[in-house]
């Protein structure tokens, strides 16, 4: 069995529409490299018969290898299911819709010979919406104020990482996996370059603005507890503020007697700091849910079906 030289991880949910032109596409871009390659697709728990088009394609092409979850369990999961499959010296991860142009690969197994462990492809921001994309670049500000990582604007999920950067974000135990920052924290050399962003070939995001908010809130505190700091800082510089203001209150009492009380005043100091510390308690209250998440150490996914042997082997299957 000859060595594996490029694996590409693709997630897939409800992706059976586009699946079969990204195939070609990708078969396309992946067989003039002259490399031996494998394709994990890992379908997410789709309900749209991905698994069966992946069925067809692994029977068809030896270099298909295929998981499939008993469950939805999001786009984290089912990238550390093909890490874990993928057997290749580089790996390249990349979404199933288009969107990452399987045309950049040669590109970027050219920077990754010439020694870089990490080839990240960013998207620029064309064909998006001007208030997603003003939202996206605040967010990435707030995220680099926050997390000890570098994360670049319009980096997303599809890049390039060595054997070894894989092996280092695969030993990584957490639960809750922001992949963006993991890749960040494993460090090694890395590179980026930049393309021109493509709409969805077809099918729908699966990204709508609730979920988005979840995973921006993910991002934040999986990384540090730099926002229970802040909430310290706030509670600490609140009370100082509120010990100065019942001190100039005592002086005014002894010096001119008891004034009428401002009602206005008082409702205001309740009203924030009440705000306060709600959201002092709602910032603990995520880290401590962390904290029961991690402590179940419940696996990252749940396998229904896979093509091969080996660690995922599904009950009665020969
Ligand atoms: N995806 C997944 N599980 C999910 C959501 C998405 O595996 O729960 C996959 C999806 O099939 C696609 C990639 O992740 O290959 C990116 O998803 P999408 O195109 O919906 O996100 P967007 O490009 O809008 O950010
Ligand atoms: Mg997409």
């Amino acid at each position: 069995m000859p060595e594996v030289g490029i694996s590409v991880v693709v997630p897939c949910f409800n992706e059976s529409e586009v699946l079969g032109s990204f195939h070609t596409a990708l078969m396309a871009a992946l067989e003039p490299t002259g490399e031996h390659f494998e394709i994990c697709y890992v379908d997410d728990g789709s309900g749209d018969g991905t698994v069966e088009r992946l069925r067809e394609l692994a029977a068809c092409a030896p270099e298909v290898r295929y998981t499939s979850f008993s469950r939805n369990f999001g786009k984290e999961a089912a990238m550390l299911a093909g890490m874990r499959m993928s057997r290749g010296a580089a790996v390249v991860l990349m979404d199933a819709d288009l969107q990452h142009p399987p045309e950049l690969l040669p590109r970027m197994l050219e920077l990754h010979r010439h020694g870089y462990d990490q080839v990240v492809a960013r998207r620029d921001r064309t064909g998006e919406g001007t208030l997603r994309t003003a939202a996206s670049r605040a967010y990435y500000r707030l995220v680099r104020h926050f997390m000890d990582v570098e994360i670049a604007d319009g980096a997303g999920d599809f890049r390039l990482l060595s054997r070894r950067a894989v092996n280092a974000v695969l030993s990584l135990p957490e639960s809750n996996r922001f992949s963006k920052g993991l890749f960040s924290w494993v460090g090694f050399d890395t590179v980026g370059f930049t393309y021109r962003g493509v709409p969805r070939a077809a099918g729908r995001s699966k990204w709508g603005g609730r979920r988005l908010i979840e995973y921006g809130i993910d991002g934040l505190l999986s990384f540090n507890s730099r926002p229970l700091r802040l909430a310290v800082h706030a509670g600490l510089w609140l009370f100082l503020s509120a010990l100065g203001y019942a001190l100039w209150i005592v002086a005014n009492v002894a010096l001119n007697g008891v004034e009428t009380p401002g009602y206005a005043t008082l409702i205001t100091a309740v009203v924030a700091l009440s705000g306060v510390q709600l959201a002092t308690l709602g910032v603990i209250g995520e880290y401590v849910g962390r904290i029961y998440h991690e402590a179940k150490r419940r696996p990252h996914y749940v396998v229904r079906e896979t093509d091969e042997r080996g660690p995922h082997l599904t009950p009665g299957r020969p």
